[in-house]
């Protein structure tokens, strides 16, 4: 167990493994806190969930198309190299699901992105319905938005309406959804609300070109700040 973990108990800290042995047949012999160990209960449960015959094909099926990303290239053949884009992965994942209608919640902001993605699934056979976030144009004041926490106060902002599209889809019926710029907790709406499983293709990061990981990547220099106690920047809490 690291230093930071001790003294919280049993609680699980896999970020801070010391030595990750869960993907090898150690895998009982992680640290005391590793739930592997102190979670038996709770995964032999979950694990049960599988065994739901809908739930064992779909986990088949992600394993199925995870083991599809990688392959031998001739000058490292002694290591799989990543061969499949996550596009590639939503498309053979759908394809071997036998999905036909595909929902795309989309955010206004990814609009050019939407209108290349649409027929792209379209001519791989799929029935697809998009739906920008901004549907049904409804006026931010109507969830108690106030005019200066507008991005632009003093004029007209519909609302973003992750459940809107959420219901549209499942009115549609679609078979598996496709998440794709949503902003931060609108898009945990829509996947509260959505029927049909979802996945996400990108997430919204307006600064960082929607790679939100460069935060990370940067926290030791550009964005030493994300490592302080400090706030985060922005408008001050009302
Ligand atoms: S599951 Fe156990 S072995 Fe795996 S990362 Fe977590 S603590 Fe480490």
């Amino acid at each position: 167990m690291s230093e930071e973990s001790e003294g919280r108990g049993q609680v699980p800290d896999c970020a801070r493994c010391p030595a990750p042995v869960c993907y090898s047949p150690a895998f009982m012999k992680g640290p005391p806190n590793c739930p592997t160990r102190t979670k038996a209960d709770v995964i032999e449960k979950a694990v049960a969930q599988y065994r739901d015959p809908e739930v064992a094909e779909f986990a088949r099926v992600a394993s199925i198309v995870e083991g599809t990303a990688y392959a031998r290239v001739p000058w490292a053949p002694g290591t799989p190299s990543p061969a499949t884009t996550r596009l590639e992965e939503i498309i053979g994942f759908a394809k071997r699901m036998g999905y036909r209608k595909l929902g795309v919640a989309y955010c206004v902001g990814f609009r050019e992105e939407a209108e290349i993605l649409v027929p792209l699934l379209e001519r791989r056979g799929f029935e697809v319905v998009s739906v920008c976030c901004k549907a049904g144009g409804i006026p931010k004041e109507e969830i108690g938005v106030k005019d200066e926490e507008k991005i632009i106060p003093g004029t007209y902002e519909s609302m973003c309406n992750p459940i809107s599209q959420a219901e549209i889809f499942n009115e549609e019926g679609c078979d598996f959804n496709i998440a794709m710029g949503l902003c931060v907790g609108h898009d945990s709406l829509f996947l509260k609300h959505a029927n049909a499983p979802t996945t996400v293709f990108a997430v919204k990061d307006r600064l960082l070109g929607h790679n939100p990981l460069a935060a990370l990547y940067q926290s030791r220099q550009y964005y030493r700040r994300l490592r302080t106690a400090g706030g985060i920047p922005g408008k001050a809490e009302q």
